[in-house]
This record gives structure tokens, C-alpha cells and sequence, in this order.
């Protein structure tokens, strides 16, 4: 990429490669507001037709679980939208073919002690309570390693990506928009369980170049030991619906995690896999 290019020009290439998985511009922090009073904080998520989803079904994300259900079975239409039923779970499976409901808000987020390359109190320092943690532990190895990481975006609340998605529109055009820009409720970023990590070079911040620095080599390494998977990766974009990104992290517990790094597989191949072996 050209490293004299503007400000400007840096928002812009910075929105075309972020936005094609939901993962944030940071050049676009300081323009979008984050907090969003008139929603309510709570646990209980309702879809956009006043149905009642159920977010009290247990979260175990690990791969204990007693039934694996495929993804067929964890979607449903509402208002014309393919629509997870899952929303909650650890296992959840957000892509451009499942929206999150769009007033879907994590029950349990929180700030990870871990440090962030802004100092800015925003939404987007948050995970679930039990990323948060794990991300933390994940911090805490790399540095025992001597990597160095920075937790650059997290949560991302369904009216912020709607205004990065409006920005994208006005900026670059609908059609534009329609083909580079991640939907508002179809960016993993809304489950709580997604961070965007970097080391200390910005130059290669939400690059793929970042995939072959020391700090994306251990992440890719030992991500899952700590629950956590590289979601979007090299060669599965048919897949995923994604080109690779070795920055973003997604939760979805150890077990899982170990078994999903081990063999290389996307969420979607290795739920399928499972759903498909206990029948
Ligand atoms: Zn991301």
C-alpha cells in the first residue's frame, strides 16, 4: 500500500479494507459517535419483528456440548433477514448470510485490562466478560514472549456499523458501498466476541503483511490455547465470505479453539462437521 498517501486518502483505503469484514477504520474514530443511550442495557433480545430470542440458553462454546446444531438450525427470517437464533452462544456464526438482530446488544460487556493504541473511552474497548478475560491471558503469554500486542477494536454496536456503513455510502456510493462494506448486524464485531489485535508498527495494522510479523506468527501459534481463533483465514474466502485477516480475533472457548487452530478449519466448516458427525 502507498505510504505517502494522505489523511484523506488513508480514510478512504482505510474504510475499503476494513469494512469488508466489519472490522473498524481507526482513522474514523474520532468522527462516529459510540454510545448509544436510548438503547437499553440488558440481557434480553428481542428481533426486529417483537419476537423474544432466547439468551438464556447456555453459552458453553466448548466442544463438550451435547448437541451440535448445524447452521441450518440456528437461523431463522425475520422481516426478510436471515437471522441467527443464537445470539448469545460462543459458537454463534455472524457472516454476510446471518445478521445478528440488529438490537441485539452482548449482556455482559466489559473493558479487558489489556492496552490499546488510543486513549479514548469508546465501545469499542469492550468484549464479553469471558473474552475479555481470555484475551487478557492472551496478552499476558505474548508478552512472556516478548510480543508485544494491542487490542485496536472490539465491539461494535449495530448503530455505530450503520454509521461507518452511511459513511461508506456517502463517501463512496451506494454501489460501492453494497459491494466493500460490511451490513449493519452481519459484522461479528456486535457478538462481543471479536478483537482486532496489532503489535506496535502501524504500518502493518489491519494489513495482511501483519499475518507475517512476529506478532501475527504467535497469535496464529497460540490463539487457541486461549480460546480464541484467527476467523477469517488465507484461502477460505469462499467460506467465510471474507479475505484473510490474521488480525481479527474471534472468542468461541479453548476447546473448540484448540480443535478448530489444529485442524486450520473455518467456524462454519468445523460446525458443519460436527452437526453432521453426531447424526
Ligand atoms: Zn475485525
Amino acid at each position: 500500500m502507498n505510504k505517502n498517501r494522505t489523511n484523506g486518502l488513508a480514510i478512504v483505503a482505510a474504510l475499503s479494507v476494513a469494512l469488508l469484514s466489519g472490522c473498524e477504520a481507526p482513522s474514523l474514530d474520532g468522527l462516529l459517535s459510540t454510545n448509544n443511550p436510548s438503547q437499553p442495557a440488558g440481557n434480553t433480545a428481542t428481533t426486529a419483528d417483537g419476537t423474544q430470542t432466547n439468551t438464556a440458553e447456555p453459552t458453553a462454546g466448548d466442544s463438550s456440548r451435547s448437541k451440535w446444531a448445524s447452521l441450518a438450525e440456528t437461523i431463522q427470517d425475520v422481516n426478510g433477514v436471515p437471522t441467527v437464533t443464537n445470539p448469545t452462544d460462543l459458537a454463534v456464526v455472524v457472516n454476510k448470510k446471518r445478521a445478528l438482530p440488529a438490537d441485539y446488544i452482548p449482556p455482559d460487556l466489559v473493558e479487558p485490562n489489556v492496552p490499546f493504541p488510543f486513549d479514548e473511552k469508546v465501545e469499542k474497548r469492550m468484549m464479553r466478560q469471558e473474552a475479555a478475560q481470555a484475551l487478557e491471558e492472551l496478552f499476558a503469554a505474548a508478552k512472556q514472549d516478548g510480543i508485544e500486542l494491542y487490542a485496536v477494536s472490539g465491539y461494535r454496536s449495530y448503530k455505530t456499523q450503520k454509521s461507518l456503513y452511511e459513511t461508506y455510502v456517502q463517501t463512496q456510493g451506494a454501489e460501492h458501498a453494497a459491494a466493500y462494506s460490511a451490513v449493519p448486524g452481519k459484522s461479528e464485531h456486535q457478538t462481543g466476541l471479536a478483537m482486532d489485535v496489532s503489535g506496535a508498527d502501524v504500518k502493518t495494522r489491519l494489513e495482511e503483511s501483519f499475518g507475517e510479523m512476529p506478532e501475527g506468527k504467535w497469535l496464529a501459534e497460540h490463539c487457541g490455547e486461549y480460546g480464541f481463533v484467527i476467523r477469517y483465514l488465507k484461502g477460505k474466502e469462499d467460506t467465510t465470505g471474507y479475505a484473510y485477516e490474521p488480525w481479527h480475533l474471534r472468542y468461541v472457548g479453548k476447546d473448540m479453539a484448540k480443535d478448530i487452530m489444529a485442524a486450520g478449519l473455518t467456524l462454519e466448516d468445523y460446525l458443519s462437521a460436527k452437526a453432521t458427525a453426531q447424526k
